[in-house]
């Protein structure tokens, strides 16, 4: 079984995706952490996240260790994440990483941006997962500061903000609604009742 989530940053999506995958028994893979650690890969090296070819090359050379690495959490580096993520080579190279994780048995949730639409596009269930912009950053604020990051409230608004632009506009794979996919909208859902209508959709549809 593969589950997509897809959504802005901060919807409550990793949170979900990674109690479905418990729930359920299945691998679970945070598709950002890739985009994340081309962005560090870079950062730490001194290049511009734009520089086309260092970031290909980055992508390419990941080395899976890294993805839980809270480094990769601050804001500056998900920036960068939403400005390599806007490469299509870049993209192109981290595909198959994730379509590989994806085949794992007996299955796996993956979240990111594109998974229902262009990761995997035969998901079984697919969810699209948001909130509104004001919670998303407080969230977001309460998860970063009680990491010892030091930054403002407004400051995480402003960088949500700037990636879901950065993430809707792009021409390749951008952060879409896809048809089929079930919206859960956490603006006023907590994770425990996120997760239960998850799993309540998840059943209903391996039922069938
Ligand atoms: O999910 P997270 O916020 O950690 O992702 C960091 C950035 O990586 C996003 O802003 C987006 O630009 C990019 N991303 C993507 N496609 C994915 C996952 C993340 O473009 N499947």
């Amino acid at each position: 079984m593969i589950i997509a989530i897809d959504g802005p940053a901060a919807s409550g999506k990793g949170t979900l995706g990674r109690r479905l995958a418990r729930h359920f028994g299945l691998v679970y893979l945070d598709t950002g952490a890739l985009y994340r650690a081309v962005a560090a890969a870079l950062l730490d090296a001194g290049i511009d996240p734009d520089d086309n070819a260092a970031a290909v090359a980055a992508a390419a050379s990941i080395d899976p260790a890294i993805l839980g690495d809270p480094r990769l959490r601050t804001t500056e580096v998900g920036q960068a994440a939403s400005i390599v993520a806007a490469k299509p080579e870049v993209r192109a190279a981290l595909l198959q990483y994730q379509r590989d994780v994806a085949a794992t048995a007996p299955g796996a949730v993956l979240d990111g941006r594109d998974i229902a639409t262009v990761v995997c596009p035969d998901a079984d269930v697919k969810f699209f997962v948001t909130a509104d912009l004001a919670v998303r950053a407080q969230r977001r604020h309460v998860e970063l500061t009680g990491g010892g990051q030091m930054i403002e409230q407004g400051a995480v608004m402003d960088d949500l903000s700037a990636r879901d632009a950065r993430d809707q506009a792009r021409a390749d794979a951008p952060l879409t609604l896809s048809e089929h996919a079930h919206l859960l909208d956490t603006t006023k859902l907590d994770i425990e009742a996120a997760f239960k209508a998850a799993v309540e959709i998840v059943d209903g549809t391996t039922r069938a």
